[in-house]
């Protein structure tokens, strides 16, 4: 059966590129990068070249560059490292009620161990306000994280002038930009942040291997330690190929970004106009002019998005509920209900990520059988009310 992927966001296929890249270092350059003999320099030099490509990326000196096993563990890091690091000043963290769950279950842990953690609520399109951010400040608040990018509705926020407000207080500004990296400008400079987030496996990259961007001077602890590895900032033997495939993948995200930025969007737009003009009762959820450029979150009124999301997988296509966090529980996306959408509503969503892979024949095919789903599940939602099922 031919297969439709249209779940981006939750992760993407290694490139060809990628994967060549990779392959040696696994079998014939297999030195750990910290030994001194000969074998070891292939193994340096090429997470040499990965920081420089990846830090290319999002205009950064290399030196500020360090790499991770995920995204989870950079933002796991700026929690705990930042609030550590800051103690002396306060306890308090601001987030948002809209982020991924690796900075939202950081915060609640944090807050069972005494830190004091605000989520601030977001608009109707999931957006936060410069005023809602300045409300929060408090003279112990010691970091401000914000998503760059929301996974769900593909929201994005303007990062560089919430970082201005954090620094005209004083304050650690944040964001998660796993989302984000090569899809919209990453330019730390250009943005004003002191930390950012970032994952391999949501640009073509392996899973498995993250980053961290710390601006010289920033004020934050080591998380996992041990050994020297990454300048001492980060213990463990490297992974090494992880770490090749996620400079390979970046250094060609920057050179294709324009490219698959235009794929991306003029699919999903067309998209999303025929969905909605073609299945009533159809809506897109967020924004339609600061979006992630492949994103395309949309309510099916009166039926539940788990059924639709089980009989396009009978086609062979791959979609999402909300998030794919949430979607093995019944309880609506977090980031739908902090827009203020009804939970009855949140169920009927689905979340369509589409991205360098897709074609046109993909979304036509999608399309129609959708129509015929949506058809088949609103009779069966309309025989049952009449009989009172
Ligand atoms: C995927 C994702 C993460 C987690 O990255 P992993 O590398 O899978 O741990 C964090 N934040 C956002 C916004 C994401 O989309």
């Amino acid at each position: 059966m031919k297969q439709i992927y249209l779940d981006y966001s939750a992760t993407t296929p290694v490139k060809p590129e990628v994967l060549d890249a990779m392959l040696p270092y696994f079998t014939e350059f297999y030195g750990n990068p910290s030994s001194l003999y000969d074998l070891s320099y292939p193994s340096k030099d090429a997470i040499a070249e990965a920081r420089g490509q990846v830090a290319g990326l999002i205009n950064c000196d290399p030196s500020e560059l360090f790499f991770t096993s995920c995204g989870s563990e950079s933002d796991n890091w700026v929690l705990f490292g930042v609030a550590d690091a800051q103690r002396k000043k306060g306890g308090h963290i601001i987030t948002t009620s809209i982020e991924h769950h690796a900075i939202l279950h950081t915060g609640d842990f944090q807050r069972k161990h005494g830190l004091d953690v605000t989520y601030l609520p977001v608009d109707e399109e999931g957006f936060i306000t410069p005023e809602v951010l300045e409300a929060a400040i408090r003279p112990d608040t010691v970091l401000i994280s914000v998503m760059y990018v929301n996974n769900e509705v593909g929201t994005v926020q303007n990062i560089k002038k919430l970082a201005e407000i954090a620094h005209a207080h004083g304050i650690t500004f944040h964001t998660d930009a796993v989302q984000a990296l090569g899809n919209v400008n990453c330019d730390v400079k250009e943005l004003g942040v002191d930390l950012m987030s970032m994952s391999a496996h949501k640009i073509y990259g392996p899973k498995g291997v993250g980053a961290l961007y710390i601006k010289k001077g920033t004020r934050i602890s080591n998380y996992l330690h041990g050994g020297a590895q990454e300048s001492k900032h980060r213990a463990g033997t490297e992974n090494v190929p992880g770490i090749v495939g996620f400079g390979k993948a970046a250094a060609l995200a920057n050179e294709h970004f324009a490219e698959h930025v235009q794929h991306s969007s003029s699919l999903r737009d067309y998209f999303v106009e025929r969905v909605l003009t073609e299945i009533p009762h159809t809506y897109l959820n967020g924004s339609r002019e600061h979006r992630h450029p492949g994103n395309a979150n949309i309510t099916f009124e009166y039926i539940e998005g788990e059924s639709i999301l089980l009989m396009l997988n009978h086609y062979g296509i791959s979609v999402s509920t909300g998030s794919a966090c949430s979607s093995a529980s019944l309880t609506p996306s977090h980031v739908l209900s902090a827009m203020g959408i009804p939970a009855e509503i949140i169920h009927g969503t689905i979340r369509f990520t589409v991205g360098d892979m897709t074609t046109k024949e993909d979304l036509d095919y999608t399309v129609d059988r959708l129509k015929e789903i949506v058809a088949k599940l609103r009779e069966i939602s309309a025989v049952s009310e009449e009989k009172g099922w």
